[in-house]
């Protein structure tokens, strides 16, 4: 679904992205972890061309990212993401903030939206919030709104950058449930997270990032037991 082929990014002179070569296919949940400064976060941005680069090509669905207009605005429908700060439109309630894509963007009947944005916000676990305001909900919940969001938009693959890391401990597992079912469901998902147990459980292959170049790539069961580099033992053996 996605190519990256040589990518490369400056910020200034900071040489951010180094040659990163990745393929995301369809169905697959890519986990990226790494110290931090490491280029994560700027590499799930130019997937949706949050960010552009300077050197390498990035296709997605077989096409090259687009620059602008119309297409550009399909890529950002396509490619959703869910960050670490939930972003939701604080004067909005839960189900507004759910329908106003699809309406807008997608030139959805709002009747419509309204009658999908309830089932999502039930598969969430949120439909009886609603009517209220984000203020109102915890973080927990609000992610799942995030989430939820993101769904409304029928994107091809989500990306989602430090999900839980804005959370409560107590909250993080009801957003990572969600994450999991939405993985068993064949969601296309790139995650940068710190929660190993979800890279474990719900990750395809994990990516480990530092300095802005992909050190190594596993599947979780050989990253977590056999890292095969130093930087990744390293790494493993402060967060573990
Ligand atoms: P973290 O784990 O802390 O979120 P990260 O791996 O997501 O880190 P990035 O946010 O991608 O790292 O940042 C990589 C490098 O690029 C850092 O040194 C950061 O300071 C720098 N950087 C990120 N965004 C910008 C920007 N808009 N302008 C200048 N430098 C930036
Ligand atoms: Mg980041």
């Amino acid at each position: 679904l996605v190519v990256l082929e040589g990518v490369n990014k400056h910020f200034g002179s900071l040489h951010v992205l180094r040659d990163i070569n990745l393929t995301i296919s369809r169905g697959e949940v890519l986990v990226v972890i790494g110290p931090s400064g490491g280029g994560k976060s700027t590499l799930c941005r130019t997937i949706n061309r949050l960010e552009t680069i300077d050197g390498g090509t990035i296709t997605f669905d077989g096409q090259p990212l687009p620059a602008e207009g119309k297409a550009l605005a399909r890529l950002r429908s396509e490619v959703g993401m869910v960050f670490q700060s939930f972003n939701l439109f604080a004067h909005k309630t839960i189900l507004e903030n759910v329908t106003l894509g699809p309406v807008k963007v997608r030139g959805v009947d709002r009747a419509r939206a309204e009658q999908r944005g309830m089932e999502l916000l039930e598969r969430v676990g949120i439909a009886s919030q609603a009517a209220k305001y984000p203020a109102q909900l915890s973080g927990g919940q609000q992610q799942r709104v995030a989430i939820a969001r993101a769904l409304a938009m029928d994107p091809k693959m989500i990306l989602f950058d430090e999900p839980t890391s804005a959370l409560d401990p107590e909250m993080v597992q009801e957003v990572l449930d969600v994450m999991i079912e939405l993985a068993r469901d064949g969601m296309t998902m790139m995650v940068v997270t710190h929660e190993m147990g979800f890279a474990r459980r719900a990750a395809n292959r994990v990516v480990f990032m530092a300095e802005g170049q992909v050190v190594e790539e596993n599947t979780p069961d050989e990253f977590f037991t056999n890292p095969r580099t130093e930087r990744a033992q390293d790494f493993l053996s402060k967060i573990l």
